[in-house]
This record gives C-alpha cells, structure tokens and sequence, in this order.
C-alpha cells in the first residue's frame, strides 16, 4: 500500500515537470517495486501516434540505466505493438529477441516479457511499459492487477506531463515569435528615422541649392518687367512674364514641399496663441480680394454674434494659411461673377457629442467653412483632392495650374490643431464648399487685453 502511494505522489508531483524525468523517476520505482519479477528491468515506449509507431525513450538493466537504443516497433507488431493495439497486458514468460523491432533489446537471452499498456483516460493508449524477466517467471493475479493500477496512475501523470510540454513548446515558440517580431520592428523604426532624417537633410539642402538661383530668377525676372532699364517688345514682355510666372510656380512647390516635409517628420511645431476668429476669417479676404475684384467675384464674411466675440487657442500663421490655401483655390476655381463666402460656427464636440455633462465641461469646437460657387467636385475626387499632387483632370479645373500640395498641407496643418477637413459638393458646376473643424482650446481671461490689442491691429 505505502509504494502504491508512493508512485502516486512521483507521479502527482512529476506531472508538471517534464516527460522525461517523470518517465525516469516512475520506471526507477515500479523495476524496484516490482524487481522479483522484472529481474532483466526494462523500459518505456512511447507511441508516436502520427507515425503509428512505439519508440523506446528510456530502458534500465537491472543494474544500471541504459541509453535508449533507439528501439522502435511498429503498433500491432511484437508484444508491445500488441499491447498498444489492444490496450490490453500482455504475458510471454518465454521469449527471445523479436524481429518485429527495429533493433534487438537490450540484453537479448532468453527471458521473458510483461508489456502493460499505459492508457490515459482523457486519450486513450500513450505507450507501454516492458518489464524483462527470466524465463519461466510467472507473477501472481494479484501482482499483475496491481501493475495494472500503477501503470494506470503513470499513464495519468505522463497525459499531463506531455500536455504541459505541449503547451511549454507552444509558449517557447510564441516566446520566439515574439521576440523576433519586436526586434523587426525595432529594426524597422531604426530604419524608418534613418529615411526620415536624410529626407529632411536632403530636402533642406536641395531646397537652400534651389532657392537661391529662383529668388535671383524671379527677382531679376521683376526688375525686367518693371522696364527698369529700358522697355520690352511684346514677345519679350510676354516672356519675361511667363519667367516671372514659371519662377513663382516653382518657388510656391518647394516651399510647400518643405513645409509638407517638416510637419511629416514632426518638425513643425504649433505656437498657439488666443486668436480673435472674425479677425482671421476677415483678414485673410484681402489675400483675395484683387483677384475677385479683377474677375468681379463677391466675397462675403457669414459670422455670427456669438462668433464675432469668440476667441480659440490656435497657431496664428498654420491658420491662415490653410485659409489662404482654400480661398486661393476658392477664387482660383470659380467663374467671373460668383461667389465667395467664408464663415465660422460653434458646433457640439464631435467626440463627446452625446454626454451632455461633458459637453458643459468642454471648451467646444467650431466649424470653419470656405464656400464657393465655382466649379464643384465630383464623387471620389473630394476625397483625393487631400492627396499630395492630386489635382482633379485639366478638363475640368485647368484654369489656373497649381501644385497639388495646397489641399494635403492644408489637411495636415488641421490636423496638428487636433481638427479635420473634408469638402462637400453637389457635384459639377454646383460650388463646393470646404469645411474644418478646430477645437476652440481654452482661452485664459488675462490674455483677453492682447486679444483687443491684437484685433483692434
Ligand atoms: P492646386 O490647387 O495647387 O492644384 P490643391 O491641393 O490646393 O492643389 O488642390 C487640389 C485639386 O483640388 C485642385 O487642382 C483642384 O482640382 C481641386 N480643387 C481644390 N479646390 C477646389 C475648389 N474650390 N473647387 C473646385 N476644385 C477644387
């Protein structure tokens, strides 16, 4: 009774280490339980159950531990196969050496063979145990049914025991999967700020290379145009305004290049100030108002009361010119005799618009929106239009070439204000009108005395 509990606790205990020692410590004990009948000792076989074959993973003489030989044997063939197949014991009081194994058995004289399979209830048979005997030993009933019932309890503890190697190799390799993908990605942020520091490198030192000859184009290109030092035929007046023209168009391209290029790499940093928003929506009409004039286009400010008064924490210069890039586009897309409104309006928070005690707390959002009537935007080209170069087909809108960046810096510096932009339109010839929003921040009492100063310059 006490060695029968004796390999229950080596195999309770065992079961969470691993299959081997748990093998080893239980064979240990059930030859020297059982070491009047397994005089030649003997060995465990596990079975490969894919491959449908007994591999002998641990064997001990009576004396000494002997290596695995490598023993296999295939299921149904010899005793053990036997065994395994009928998940019943099986006796041979006499027997030699076997053909059916790969390799002979250790110690292959005559003797005589025990195999009790070892079958786990939640799976079914994991193997055998082969005890070695000398010819002619026959062990009692009893003897046997008590073998039976340890190698039951073996069969129980090896089920877990491999279940918890299942799982400690699973683990192992999520482990090493893990790793091996924290170091890519490691690797590749390394490999990203790399990319990003030479394009900021190659950019500033392509744009100084470029811009000092195109300020000396455009500023020479001025001079010749005023007639400074003598007049111009036609065709030359025509020229030299065609360089004025290419020269601006190129300069405009690197700057928002550049621009582009700083807030992507997080260069460009917002200098948030409380900013009168009347005052910029107003302000910023006189970018255009020559050209509207020249092409006899209305421009109106749609502000409210409320708005007239209201101040936001907000980057003076990004925000003007986003303004500045919409109402160019605006004035530069609508027809002789249209129109131009830009306005403002205080909305409900767009995270938060649901909680009602939270929108109390917040310092709410507004709506800046640049309308006009001109040309329109049709289907998916209102979200392309935010593409960097995208420029919907000449047939369309090639009245005045541009650069395809206004619309993508624009986008970007509403961003890092924590806003976003999109653009309505009916469609063709029906106006469009782009629309961001801009949280209004909080804007401290005693910055209110620069506010005035600031509105009333
Ligand atoms: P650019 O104006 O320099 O071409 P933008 O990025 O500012 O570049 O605009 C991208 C394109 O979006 C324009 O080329 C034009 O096709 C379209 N677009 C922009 N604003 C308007 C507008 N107000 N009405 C119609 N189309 C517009």
């Amino acid at each position: 009774m006490a060695r029968s509990l004796g390999l229950q606790y080596t195999c309770e205990v065992l079961r969470i280490t691993d299959t081997e020692s748990l093998l080893r410590e239980a064979l240990y004990e059930i030859l020297e339980k059982y070491k009047e009948i397994a005089t030649r000792g003997g060995g465990v076989f596990i079975l490969d159950a894919k491959e449908q074959i007994l591999k002998l993973v641990i064997q001990k003489g009576p004396d000494t531990e002997e290596p695995p030989c490598g023993n296999q044997v295939k299921m149904g063939k010899c005793l053990c196969g036997l065994t395994a197949q009928t998940g019943r014991m099986g006796l041979y009081p006499s027997g030699l050496d076997e053909s059916d194994h790969e390799r002979p058995i250790g110690q292959a004289t005559p003797h005589g063979d025990i195999c009790i399979p070892l079958y786990a209830k939640e799976f079914g048979i994991l193997g055998v145990l082969h005890l070695r005997t000398d010819t002619g030993v026959s062990p009692s009933r009893k003897t046997l049914d008590i073998l039976g019932k340890d190698c039951e309890k073996l069969a129980d503890a090896l089920f877990r025991a491999q279940a918890v190697d299942t799982l400690v190799t699973q683990y192992k390799k999520l482990q090493e999967r893990e790793e091996d993908q924290s170091q890519r990605v490691h690797r590749l942020r390394l490999a990203l700020e790399h990319a990003k520091r030479a394009k900021s490198d190659f950019l500033s030192s392509v744009s100084h290379e470029l811009r000092t000859p195109l300020n000396a184009i455009i500023g020479f290109s001025q001079v010749l145009q005023e007639e400074y030092f003598g007049g111009l035929n036609t065709k030359q007046k025509q020229y030299v305004n065609d360089i004025l023209e290419s020269g601006k168009h190129l300069l405009d391209l690197i700057n928002d290049i550049l621009d582009l290029s700083r807030v992507e790499s997080g260069e460009m940093k917002l200098e948030v100030e409380p900013l009168l928003i009347s005052f910029i929506l107003e302000s910023s009409l006189h970018l255009i108002k020559e050209k509207a004039f020249k092409h006899s286009i209305e421009i109106e400010v749609d502000v409210s009361e409320e708005i007239r008064k209201l101040a936001i924490m907000a980057d003076h210069t990004k925000l003007k010119q986003v303004l500045f890039n919409l109402l160019s586009n605006a004035a530069k897309f609508t027809p002789d005799n249209g129109a131009i409104c830009v306005g403002a309006r205080i909305i409900a928070d767009p995270v938060i618009r649901d909680d009602s005690r939270a929108r109390d707390e917040s310092p709410g959002w507004i709506e800046v929106f640049v309308r006009d009537t001109g040309i329109g935007i049709e289907g998916e080209d209102k979200k392309r239009v935010f593409d960097d170069f995208y420029q919907v087909s000449a047939g369309l809108s090639g009245k005045t070439p541009g650069t395809g960046l206004g619309l993508p810096l624009a986008k970007r510096l509403v961003e890092l204000h924590g806003g976003r932009i999109w653009v309505e339109s009916e469609g063709r010839h029906q106006g469009s009108c782009f629309v961001f929003t801009l949280p209004i921040g909080i804007c401290p009492w005693e910055k209110s005395s620069e506010l005035t100063q600031f509105a009333a310059g």
